[in-house]
């Protein structure tokens, strides 16, 4: 046994921070303030179906090696539907129906672009492709739109391609985010290759996909879960840590991962928590009494809600009636709107384009206030590595610096990187 060790909070971050550190031959106990461990992976209980509903739409897409990487470790890579070809339906403002796919074809005939825009993304993407990390780092002074607009994107491609991938990624529109992170996405998405973009969906509601998958890997590993834990302080001492607990219990170990959310790090441990902000996200479960569209998922032109994911379809849910998730990213403008309204503009953006007579029967909208940092320019100096100031205690989330926005991806990659510290360290303080 190479040493002991506490990772305190059981989203994405903690548990690849834990299952690498029990692999490494440490003894490791997670601690999870909630229930069930998943982090911002959420779903919770849907009274009227029996069954459970997303916090809000997770992607990941084939260049996210370490997040699927992960789920195939624990065994869970059969809860994700895979693309087997990149196929990207845009849906315009009159119905009509276009598709990226991987063939240049498609984009050299998307209809929702000029030509001239056509021809000036292709350029600039291929240039993205093949830029270095020495070229990206100095663009978190920018906001994408700027660093976009010099390289002779116009405002229509912003918002009629670039945002589609940029707002839900970062979430924070290009007008808002920081170009450096743009960058990385798209270089990291697109520059591997359109293979790696295809995307990968969630076939069961999230707390189902991974949390029990790996509290059994952890376990079988000499791990200890303990849900419904909640660090109130963190004390970091010669030799160990300690960490206390709101049930005024104390639990220590030679070393600590703290893959807290930002905002709870500042309760616990203030000295290493940043001042980042939030951007929140809105989904908006619509229940139909039958099917409005046959599309697997689908973005929409000209529109605030940008995606629109059909569970019936993913999940393959039994008919007549249709579930459609509307997936609407910084949605800083739409968070404290009444849910009538939500569901009712939904609805209307739905049923014009699809000339659709189905009925909205019933609809629940999730609002995740805190759902990411913030990713504006001028972030990247605000978040800390792994390492802190005291040997073995290092941090982790979707916050630190990644080089990526807060993503599953991130948080995955944070968790690695916390871990490999430690077993650098070579056990514990
Ligand atoms: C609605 C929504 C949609 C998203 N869509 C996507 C997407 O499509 N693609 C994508 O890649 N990413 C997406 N994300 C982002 C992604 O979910 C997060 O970046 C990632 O899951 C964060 O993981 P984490 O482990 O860093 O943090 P978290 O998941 O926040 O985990 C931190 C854990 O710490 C626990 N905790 C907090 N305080 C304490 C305490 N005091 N003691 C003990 N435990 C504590 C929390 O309960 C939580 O379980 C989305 C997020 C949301 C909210």
């Amino acid at each position: 046994m190479k040493g002991t060790a506490i990772v305190a909070g059981g989203g994405l971050a903690g548990i690849s921070a834990a299952c690498d550190l029990a692999d490494a031959g440490w003894k490791v106990t997670l601690l999870e303030r909630k229930k069930r461990l998943g982090g911002m992976v959420a779903s919770f209980p849907d009274p009227e179906s029996g069954g459970e509903i997303d916090n809000g739409e997770h992607i990941a897409i084939e260049a996210c090696t370490e997040l699927l990487g992960l789920f195939g470790r624990l065994g869970c890579l059969d809860r994700l539907k895979r693309q087997p070809r990149l196929r990207i339906p845009f849906v315009g403002p009159d119905g009509r129906v276009a598709e990226l796919t991987e063939s240049s074809w498609s984009f050299l005939t998307f209809p929702f672009l000029s030509l001239g825009d056509r021809w000036r993304v292709a350029r600039a993407l291929r240039r993205i492709g093949k830029m270095r990390d020495a070229e990206i780092a100095p663009l978190d002074n920018f906001t994408s739109a700027d660093w976009l607009d010099d390289l002779g994107q116009s405002p229509a491609s912003i918002s009629r391609f670039w945002d589609f991938f940029l707002a839900p990624a970062l979430n924070e529109p290009a007008a808002r985010s920081s170009a450096a992170l743009a960058a990385r996405v798209l270089r990291d998405a697109m520059g591997l290759g359109p293979q790696f973009s295809r995307f990968c969906l969630f076939r069961a509601p999230l707390g189902t996909v991974f949390p029990a998958a790996a509290e059994a890997y952890l376990t079988s590993k000499g791990g200890t879960i303990r849900s419904l834990a909640t660090v109130t302080k963190v004390r970091p001492e010669t030799g160990r840590v300690v960490l206390e607990l709101t049930d005024g219990g104390t639990v220590e170990a030679e070393a600590c991962v703290l893959a807290l959310p930002h905002e709870n790090l500042a309760e616990v441990f203030p000295e290493s928590a940043p001042p980042l902000e939030h951007s929140p996200i809105l989904n908006a479960h619509l229940w139909y009494d039958k099917a409005v569209t046959s599309l697997e998922f689908f973005a929409m032109i000209d529109s605030r809600v940008q995606w629109v994911f059909n569970r019936s379809v993913i999940s393959g849910l039994p008919g007549p009636g249709q579930h459609l998730s509307c997936s609407i990213s910084a949605a800083r403008d739409w968070a404290h709107r009444p849910g009538e309204e939500i569901a009712s503009d939904c609805d209307a953006e739905l049923k014009r384009r699809f000339r659709s007579e189905a009925r909205l029967v019933r609809f629940v909208i999730s609002r995740e206030h805190r759902a990411t940092f913030s990713a504006r320019p001028g972030t990247a100096p605000m978040r800390p590595g792994p390492r802190t100031r005291h040997a073995g205690l290092v941090l982790a989330g979707a916050w630190t610096d990644t080089g990526y926005p807060a993503t599953m991806e991130g948080a995955v990659r944070s968790g690695r990187a916390a871990a490999r510290e430690l077993v650098k360290a070579g056990g514990g303080t």
